[in-house]
């Protein structure tokens, strides 16, 4: 996915005297050649070797292949509010956390370490204090992408509530493999039985049934089972491969950021590879500066952190965003090079954002489709937020626009739920490039505008024909442009 021209591309090749016939595959040291006058990683055609880092988001680059070493998940807690997430982290960071360090006093540093027996053996998992998909899907909104695996907790006197399917849409559509608690089983009118049965028919079928997803009954309050828990947590982990190579400069994600009155600008990373240390120079999105110390997630100075690890930088320019990517560079003239870069970057997707270039987008998606472009644009699929007024209207809505012949356009549906167009959603559209439906809902003012910088196209209907019509009408090339 080159943002280069073919025709650039072969007049430097031109230029250089090759006369590539269009046909002919290039040798390897003139891809790299061209490669490396386009400041474009080159990556050896190891099918295996490419399909790994494409599925490790790219991540690692060439020299890191030989050096990988397994490195720690990273876990996020998401489910419906009063389900007991808070309970489960606190419960977790207590009981851990004890074990190897009794008497330490956690930090809030955004994500903390525990250690995990598995097998017997003692092993490091990390997670995000955040819960909620709401975190997770402002992090997946800037690109990031830090969470290994994420637990659902479900109560098992309640079952499923809205926000436990947004949390189910957030996970599928970050493509994040994720495993239910069900919590609450020492209440009264507990019934985990049902809740099993109600994911089952919503298509997530627990293991012991005979499906694929991995379902723990859980007391957070009280701490059962949690042990249990946190084993299949980690046996999904070990499917997953986990690796990074810590023998390089440090690259990451800040995963909190703020202004401490005697600290100046403080930010905590989570190194996704090689390893950050003191003296360290790193820029993250328009901040910068070399750090001055590091501290763990109960609060000691340490030297260095390597992959997984959540650390706390002091010596940072500015505060930056959580979700913004970090790296060391080699100087601080580098770093404030790269800074003014993504600063410069900012203001232009801002301004492409409010112009409307390159957003999913109903009419875009039209015009592709009688321009016959679609495949160039990633729109032969449409992604679908749907936010409904009622629980029966989403079956409704939904068989509308199911039944749209899908010769051209799929509909994919990322979320359908109940209750107002939120910023959540906002962010699901924006990862996930999608457009939000709304059905007899509204969008507060502040989700408007929210929307509107993030390039995200909402529709708000009172009618279903009308709603179904301008989708049919989009995806067969038809729709006429509003506005
Ligand atoms: P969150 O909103 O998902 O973070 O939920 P909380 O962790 O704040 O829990 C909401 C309420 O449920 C609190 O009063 C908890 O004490 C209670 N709670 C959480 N887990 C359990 C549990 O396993 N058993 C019981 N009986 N109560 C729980």
């Amino acid at each position: 996915n080159l943002a280069i021209g073919e025709g650039e591309i072969l007049g430097s090749l031109y230029s250089k005297g090759i006369k590539p016939d269009g046909v002919q595959t290039l040798d390897k040291d003139i891809v790299k050649m061209v490669c490396k006058e386009y400041e474009v990683e080159v990556i050896d055609a190891d099918p295996v070797k490419v399909e790994e880092m494409a599925k490790k988001k790219e991540i690692f680059d060439e020299d890191d292949l030989d050096k990988l070493q397994d490195r720690p998940p990273v876990l996020t807690i998401m489910g419906h509010v009063d389900h007991g997430k808070t309970t489960l982290l606190d419960y977790i960071r207590k009981s851990k956390i004890a074990d190897a360090e009794a008497g330490s006093i956690t930090q809030g540093i955004g994500a903390y370490k525990v250690s995990v027996t598995v097998d017997g053996k003692l092993q490091p998992c990390v997670f995000l204090d955040t819960p909620g998909h709401e975190a997770f899907g402002a992090m997946r909104a800037r690109g990031a992408r830090v969470t290994d695996i994420v637990v659902i907790v479900v109560a098992a006197d309640d079952g499923i509530r809205p926000q436990t399917n947004e949390a189910i849409a957030h996970a599928k559509a970050a493509g994040v493999p994720f495993v239910i608690a069900i919590n609450k089983i020492d209440k009264d009118g507990a019934n985990p039985e049902r809740v099993m049965q109600e994911l089952s028919s919503i298509g997530l079928m627990p293991e012991d049934w005979g499906g694929d997803i991995p379902m723990v009954q859980i007391s957070a309050l009280k701490g059962q089972n949690v042990d249990d828990l946190l084993e299949t947590v980690m046996l999904v982990a070990e499917l997953q491969e986990l690796k990074a190579n810590p023998d390089r400069n440090a690259k990451g994600t800040v995963i909190e950021a703020g202004f401490d009155k005697s600290k100046g600008p403080v930010a905590s990373f989570i190194v996704q590879n090689g390893t950050l240390k003191r003296g360290d120079v790193v820029v993250c999105g328009e901040a910068f500066g070399k750090v001055r110390a590091l501290f763990d997630d109960s609060g000691n100075r340490i030297d260095e952190a390597g992959p997984s690890i959540p650390v706390q930088v002091i010596g940072l320019n500015n505060v930056p965003v959580a979700g913004d990517e970090f790296e060391v560079v080699d100087s601080l003239d580098v770093a404030r090079e790269k800074a003014e870069a993504c600063a410069e970057l900012l203001r232009n997707e801002r301004m492409s954002a409010k112009s409307g270039d390159g957003k999913v987008t109903l009419s875009s998606l039209a015009s592709a489709v009688s321009a016959g472009k679609l495949s160039g644009l990633d729109l032969h699929q449409l992604n679908i937020i749907l936010k409904v007024d009622l629980q029966g209207s989403i079956e409704a809505v939904r068989q509308a626009l199911q039944v749209l012949p899908q010769y051209n356009v799929t509909l994919k549906f990322l979320l359908e739920a109940t209750g107002d167009v939120s910023t959540s959603d906002v962010d699901l559209a924006v990862a996930s490039k999608a457009i939000i439906f709304g059905f007899i809902v509204e969008t507060l003012g502040s989700v408007k505008s929210y929307a509107e910088n993030k390039g995200v196209e909402v529709r708000l209907y009172r009618i279903i024909y009308e709603l179904v019509d301008d989708v049919r009408n989009a995806m067969e090339g038809l729709l006429e442009p509003v506005e």
